[in-house]
């Protein structure tokens, strides 16, 4: 059995990774192109990892399940990027954006990623300027920066409410670069299906190429997992629809663990649920509380509108709870405190939950130009989803499922337990512990793409003897026969119900008893029922069409059947962890209706090692050490 070993470097946290790189022993450059990786999926941290590695001399397979790398969720982030620049002199630093993090993500993250990640912050920031990503800029020409959760600074980098697609462009740009120049082949429209597996190493992957349902073979001496995280397991999330955790679900299967997977972020400012027969949540990006305040009627069912409710009649109840962060208070706590305020009764939509996000005191301040300047795209996409202008009506908002904190273990190299397997990006479970602050999943994503992935694979590969592999050897045959085994399973079921039948009602478990509270009876519920969800799934499923062909019913069979694996196992984590912490929200624990940590037993990252399909999957954990921040309680108050 593979060992938790983080494999965290000794030393000083600040010198950690610089040491660690020099230590590290490198590939010369002559050999790097005897030597291939591949790499699923071309969103930040894919594309980025596929650029650098083929800058190095890297011959890169990569692939995505989408028509092109430009149409990763990355696209969809909105707000920004952190990074420790200090270009405000507001009193930021390396260290405070370690501190703010590990703080942040509720001291269940480990301390040295998250140093490096602080450390590469600032690197981040050059590299996209130097690719042209157009962030906004003061009149005289220097970075604007703006305020995000869980952070007393300015320290986030934007453009408008387009970052990610700026960022992807750049990414996207760099690595066609080494298209153009041979050392990466890209692939679109194809979905892995497998890990192949081969003397206990990651040694290639089968796709399916989603235009002709071919099961394809690759093979390398390193396989980079960047296929995104698993919000969509809820099914109405803030991802795009294509979200799916079975790259990492095929991999956890084949030996990979997967760490802390209850740990998901609820973002406080999406526009509502309105209706049976949605699939999407839009989010309204967190930048919108740098100048939006939050707020409710002190009156229970109020039912006026908002303009004819009095400033003392309102409660900014944000502002209130955490005087000090206020509006910017991080995600987990601004969700919790929406709910609260509509359990209370005083949610501003009558029979749904919603609380107000409200512009006119910037707008007064600032000016509507201002104002549609910094956020203008936010507010045409909401007034086009709700109807309603924001310039003129406070947004109504409410929590939905965002982020996964959760993923593939790795270890300080961003390594599985798998050797020769490395996450990055959201697919890995890295450096945001219990809770994830805003604009810091784009610097993770880049930052394990472009600066360490490149280091660390360059080290495996020197230290260890890769023999040749043939994409006929008996484990790719052994693979492809599963796959297929499983694809006709689900052709041939030809029972009554729709694959979205099924996605919707584990999303409805699924947000019902591991969403933004959970407790024992409701996680036990939910742990009767997704077991019979998966029974009737195989035995009532319809999957129309050909399985040789495009087939995008086949597709959301074969993800959907994943997530309601992964569900049942984010309910048995949730269940474990006898706390609360960040995202995770146990009832049982909590003072005051805030997170009760018990450091005591859970300073820990819990790993799941998969089984088998009949067995439960064994759980392990990594203890945490807090060197340099202490363990404290989280307050923003
Ligand atoms: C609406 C929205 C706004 C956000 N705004 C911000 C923000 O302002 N700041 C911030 O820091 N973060 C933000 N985030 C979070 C951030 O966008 C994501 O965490 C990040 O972009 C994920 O990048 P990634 O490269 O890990 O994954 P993705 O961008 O999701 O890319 C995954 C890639 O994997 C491929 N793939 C997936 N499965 C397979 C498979 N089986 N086979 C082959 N390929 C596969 C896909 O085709 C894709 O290329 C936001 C998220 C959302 C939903």
């Amino acid at each position: 059995m593979a060992s938790l070993d983080s494999k965290v470097p000794g030393g000083p946290v600040e010198t950690k990774w610089t040491n660690h790189k020099f230590n590290m022993k490198l590939v010369n450059p002559a050999n790097k192109r005897k030597h291939s990786v591949i790499v699923v999926g071309t969103g930040l941290a894919g594309a980025s990892a596929a650029a650098s590695m083929g800058e190095l001399g890297y011959k890169v397979k990569a692939f995505c399940v989408h028509e092109s790398p430009r149409r990763a969720h990355s696209v969809a982030a909105q707000g920004g990027i952190n990074a420790a620049k200090n270009y405000q002199n507001d009193g930021d630093s390396i260290y405070r954006l370690f501190y703010d993090t590990v703080k942040g993500g509720d001291f269940r993250a480990r301390e040295a990623n998250v140093h490096r990640l602080a450390e590469l912050s600032v690197k981040i920031i050059d590299q996209a300027v130097a690719q042209g990503v157009p962030f906004a800029r003061e009149y005289g020409g220097t970075l604007s920066n703006r305020s995000f959760g869980g952070a007393q600074v300015s320290r986030t980098f934007y453009a408008r409410g387009q970052t990610g697609q700026q960022l992807l462009i750049g990414a996207y740009q760099s690595m066609m670069r080494q298209v153009e120049a041979g050392s990466v082949e890209l692939r679109t429209r194809r979905e892995m299906l497998d890990l192949v597996v081969v003397d206990g190493k990651a040694r290639g992957v089968i796709m399916r190429n989603l235009l002709t349902g071919e099961l394809e073979h690759y093979e390398a001496d390193a396989v980079v997992l960047a296929s995104g995280g698993y919000s969509n397991v809820f099914y109405l999330s803030t991802n795009a629809m294509a979200c799916a955790v079975t790259a990492a679900w095929r991999a956890h299967k084949r030996g990979a663990y997967f760490a802390n997977p209850c740990y998901t972020q609820i973002h406080p400012t999406c526009i509502p649920v309105h209706g049976d027969n949605q699939s999407k949540l839009t989010l309204m990006s967190e930048s919108l509380r740098n100048d939006g305040r939050v707020w409710v009627s002190k009156i229970k069912d109020d039912r006026r509108s908002p303009l004819e409710i009095p400033e003392a009649e309102r409660d900014y109840f944000l502002e209130r709870v955490y005087p000090s962060y206020g509006n910017l208070a991080p995600r987990d706590i601004a969700s919790r405190q929406a709910k609260y305020r509509c359990d209370e009764g005083h949610s501003v939509i009558p029979g749904q939950s919603a609380v107000y996000l409200d512009f006119a005191d910037s707008i007064k301040r600032n000016s509507e130009a201002k104002i549609a300047e910094r956020y203008g795209n936010l507010f045409q996409m909401y007034e086009k989803i709700t109807g309603e202008n924001p310039y003129k009506v406070p947004m109504k908002i409410y929590p939905a499922p965002h982020y996964t904190m959760g993923g593939l273990w790795v270890d300080y190299n961003l390594m599985t337990t798998i050797p020769g397997l490395f996450a990055a990006g959201e697919a890995n479970f890295s450096d945001h512990g219990a809770n994830r602050l805003g604009a810091s999943a784009l610097m993770q994503g880049l930052a394990d793409g472009y600066f360490v992935v490149p280091y660390t694979i360059g080290d495996y590969i020197a230290n260890n003897k890769i023999e040749p592999v043939a994409t006929t050897h008996e484990a790719f045959k052994e693979a492809h026969n599963n796959i297929d085994k499983q694809i006709s399973q689900l052709m041939n079921i030809k029972g009554e119900r729709t694959v979205e039948s099924f996605h919707k009602q584990l999303g409805r478990i699924m947000w019902d008893e591991c969403g933004m509270a959970r407790n024992e009876k409701g996680l036990k519920r939910a742990l009767e029922e997704i077991p019979k969800l998966r029974e009737e799934f195989w035995q009532n499923v319809r999957v129309p069409g050909d399985a040789n062909y495009l087939n995008p019913e086949l597709e959301k069979a074969g993800r959907v059947a994943d997530f309601i694996e992964l569900g049942e196992l984010m309910c048995r984590d949730a269940l474990e962890r006898k706390e609360s912490c960040g995202g995770h929200y146990r009832e049982e624990f909590q003072v005051d209706g805030e997170a009760k940590r018990d450091d005591e037993n859970y300073c820990n990252v819990f790993a799941w090692e998969w089984k088998s399909e009949k067995e439960k999957q064994a759980l392990h954990k990594e203890e945490l050490k807090f060197e340099n921040v202490k363990l404290a309680t989280r307050s923003y108050k």
